[in-house]
C-alpha cells in the first residue's frame, strides 16, 4: 500500500502568506520509502501535527523555485540527515532549486546539497528509483521553465502530479495511464491566469487521463473562496471521474489499484513514524 499525506493544500502568495491553507507540501509513504514532495512553508510544523517524523524521511523533492514549495527543505534536509550527521537520503529537485535559473535559486545551499547522500537534478523525462517506487520527472510550463510535474509508480499502482503548468496536450500525456491524479489547480471556474491550472484545465486533464481519482489542491486564494467542493464537483460533473478537493491533513491510500481517501494519517503510519531517531545522535 502507499499512502499520500497532504501536509498542506494551499499555494499561490496569498494562500501561503496568510495560511488559511496550509503548504507543507506532500508526504508519500511506500512499504519501504518516505518522501516529502515540496516542503513550503510551515511543513516542519505540519509533519510534526501529522505525527510523522522527518528524521525518517528518505527523499525530498522540489519540483521548482517557488516559496510555497522549498522553503523548509535546508530545514528537513537537517532532519533528513539526522542533524547533518548521517550522509543519507536523497535529495532530487529542479536545476532551479540546486543551481539557480536567470533570478530565481537556488533555493538549498551548497552546504546543505553537500549533506545528503545522493542529489539529483530532475529534467523532464528523467526517472530513478527509491527503494519500491519508481519516480520520473514530467513536462510543465510554469513561471520557473525548469519546474517539473512527478509520476510515481508503485506496485500499488500509479500516483501522478501535474505540478505547477498551464494547459497544454503535452502536459496530459505525461500523466496518461495513472490510478490517481493529483492536480495543481491555483484558481477557480473563469478566473484563469497564466502558468497556473484552473478548474476548466483540471477537467480537460483528468478527461484525458481518465484516472481513477483526480484529486485537486495547491489552491490560491480565490479558488479558496469560490469553494473548493464546488469546484470539484464541477469537474465531477463535466467529466465522470470521481472528483475531491483536498484538505490539510487528509490522506489517500493506493492499494492494489484502488485508491480511497482518509480523514489523517492512520495511527499505524503515526505511529511507526515516531521510533525517533536517538536523541544522543543530536546531541554529541
Ligand atoms: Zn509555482
Amino acid at each position: 500500500m502507499i499512502s499520500l499525506v497532504f501536509l498542506g493544500t494551499g499555494g499561490g502568495r496569498f494562500a501561503t502568506i496568510s495560511q488559511v491553507r496550509a503548504t507543507g507540501g506532500l508526504y508519500l509513504i511506500s512499504d519501504s520509502t518516505r518522501v516529502h514532495i515540496d516542503p513550503g512553508p510551515g511543513s516542519l510544523i505540519r509533519l510534526k501535527e501529522a505525527g510523522l517524523d522527518p528524521t525518517k524521511t528518505n527523499a525530498i523533492i522540489v519540483t521548482h523555485c517557488h516559496p510555497d514549495h522549498y522553503t523548509d527543505a535546508e530545514v528537513l534536509i537537517e532532519a533528513m540527515t539526522h542533524g547533518c550527521k548521517k550522509r543519507r537520503g536523497l535529495l532530487a529537485a529542479s536545476d532551479s532549486v540546486l543551481k539557480g535559473h536567470q533570478t530565481l535559486g537556488p533555493a538549498v545551499s551548497d552546504y546543505h546539497a553537500s549533506k545528503p547522500a545522493e542529489v539529483k537534478a530532475l529534467k523532464p523525462g528523467d526517472s530513478f528509483r527509491i527503494d519500491d517506487l519508481k519516480i520520473r520527472a514530467t513536462k510543465t510550463f510554469h513561471s520557473d521553465p525548469s519546474a517539473i510535474g512527478l509520476r510515481i509508480e508503485s506496485k500499488d499502482g500509479v500516483i501522478s502530479m501535474t505540478g505547477d503548468t498551464s494547459l497544454k496536450e503535452e502536459v496530459f500525456k505525461e500523466h496518461m495511464g495513472c490510478d490517481v491524479l493529483v492536480l495543481s489547480v491555483t484558481r477557480p471556474l473563469q478566473a484563469r491566469i497564466p502558468h497556473h491550472l484552473a478548474t476548466e484545465d483540471a477537467a480537460e486533464i483528468a478527461k484525458a487521463v481518465k484516472p481513477k481519482l483526480a484529486l485537486l489542491t495547491h489552491f490560491g486564494m480565490r479558488f479558496i473562496g469560490a469553494n473548493p467542493e464546488v469546484q470539484a464537483n464541477w469537474v465531477e460533473k463535466e467529466t465522470g471521474i470521481r472528483t475531491v478537493s483536498a484538505w490539510d491533513g487528509m490522506s489517500l491510500t493506493l492499494k492494489e489499484g484502488v485508491p480511497s481517501v482518509q480523514k489523517g494519517v492512520s495511527k499505524k503510519q503515526a505511529d511507526q513514524a515516531k521510533i525517533a531517531v536517538d536523541l544522543d545522535d543530536y546531541i554529541q
